[in-house]
């Protein structure tokens, strides 16, 4: 077991020998946040056939090479294509057809003139000047042609691209699994939201962050509840977590006599990677592995609420991300200006919360407060995880720093239909 390791080194060690997770079919429907499989080859050209982009006449383009203002030329209402319809027989020239918008062009038409630029009198339809060929025509396959590749392999399908499916006629599509993730929390003072909290004992409440972050990073969560410090019950719990792919932990990896983690999950088979990361907070993050491609990959995270948040979001999330298929495992990253001097002992990185707020085409940052690892506040109020370097001792007000941004609201461009503060309500 490697202790004391760098972040970057750790996290390379946990997205070790880590693959996509296999396939499966799923409802379009049910796709969104969800990671294509394998690519997307059309098997069919959209349009299928040119069509008319408005309402109209389409006619031959041609027969209004001399059509003026004050000398119209007049064509015959041939028939009428609704959208969705075919026209009955080709356009013959001297012939107008009615036309709507994504009705497909009769053959011999050219182009189409929009109905405003006309006038309809009886069975003739005036013009007043010359058309472009091809005007308010869509060509046939200009958005997709049979046999292309639409949507690549590893494409993450948000709104747009479930649109394209369904557009191609697929009501399924191939997907990678979702991570299925277990939560345990140990500890023999805590208890569940809605129970007492007299006596010294607290919330558990990592496991409510912890499974909205999972589910944000597109897992599926199984909470397995609260084990009390005894290696037995420990043991017990761990084990019933065996079927998820990523198992996590909170709480009792430190070097106390009631942290049972670490020996409990050897016991179970587990090799433990590494435990220690030279980071503030969430030091003594473990993170283990079962032998031979079996069992889930497991993380010990500290108990303290920040920085079992912290560490989800540097290790487990990219882990996470991994897994269900994504290329990209990182937050966007922006430089931003410190409003204040920070100071910490020269050694470790700090991940230090804050906000990040818009001046002109700034982002100056500010530390939320309180930076304990205990104060969960904190990472409510923090929009940001500032990158304090472990060489540096201080980082004065103005200059620039790297922050993970963690609320993408505060990237958005300053608009009057935003809130005041800049901030959702
Ligand atoms: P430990 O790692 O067991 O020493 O826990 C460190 C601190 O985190 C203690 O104050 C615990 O009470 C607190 N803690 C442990 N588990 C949780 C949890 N699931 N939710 C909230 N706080 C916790
Ligand atoms: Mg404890």
């Amino acid at each position: 077991m490697r202790t004391g390791i760098e972040v970057d080194e750790a996290r390379r060690l946990v997205l070790e020998g880590a693959e996509p997770l296999p396939a499966e079919v799923v409802a379009t429907a049910d796709a969104r946040g969800r990671v294509l499989a394998a690519a997307l080859q059309a098997t069919r050209t959209i349009p299928p056939a040119a069509c008319s982009a408005m309402d109209g006449y389409a006619l031959r383009t041609d027969d209004l090479a001399s059509a003026t203002r004050s000398a119209p030329r007049r064509l015959a209402l041939a028939f009428e294509v609704p959208a969705g319809g075919r026209a009955p027989r080709p356009l013959r020239p001297g012939e107008a057809a009615r036309i709507f918008t994504g009705a497909a062009l009769p053959e011999g038409a050219d182009s189409v003139v929009m109905q405003e630029d006309a006038e309809g009198e009886g069975a003739e339809v005036a013009f007043f000047g010359p058309a472009a060929r091809g005007e308010h025509v869509r060509a046939a396959g200009e958005d997709v042609r049979a046999g292309e590749v639409v949507l690549a392999a590893g494409c993450r399908l948000g709104a747009a691209q479930l649109g394209v499916l369904a557009a191609l006629g697929k009501s399924q599509v191939r997907v990678h699994r979702r991570p299925r993730v277990a939560i345990l929390s140990g500890g023999d003072e805590l208890v569940e939201p809605d129970e007492d909290v007299s006596g010294g004992r607290i919330v558990a409440s990592n496991a409510y962050a912890l499974a909205a972050q999972c589910a944000e990073a597109g897992a599926t969560t199984l909470n397995l509840g609260i084990a009390r410090d005894t290696p037995e019950e420990l043991a017990r719990c761990l084990a019933a977590g065996q079927d998820a792919d990523v198992l996590v932990s909170s709480a009792g990896v430190s070097v106390g006599d009631h942290d049972h983690v670490r020996p409990v999950l050897q016991g179970l088979g587990c090799r433990l990677v590494f435990w220690g990361v030279e980071m503030k907070p969430g030091y003594p993050i473990t993170f283990g592995r079962f032998e031979g491609g079996r069992g889930p990959r497991v993380f010990g995270l500290p108990g303290n609420p920040v920085s079992a948040m912290v560490t989800f979001e540097l290790f487990v999330r990219p882990l996470l991300l991994r897994l269900a298929g994504h290329s990209v495992l990182t937050r966007p990253r922006v430089r931003a200006v410190l409003a204040e001097t920070l100071r910490k002992r020269a050694g470790r990185v700090h991940f230090v919360r804050v906000t990040l707020a818009r001046d002109g085409e700034r982002l100056v940052a500010r530390s939320t407060g309180n930076q304990s690892s205990g104060v969960l506040r904190s990472m409510a109020l923090a929009q940001g995880l500032l990158v304090f370097p472990a060489a540096a001792a201080e980082l004065a007000a103005g200059t620039l720093a790297d922050v993970q941004v963690l609320d993408p609201d505060v990237l958005a461009a300053p608009d009057p239909i935003n809130a005041a503060d800049g901030r959702s309500r």
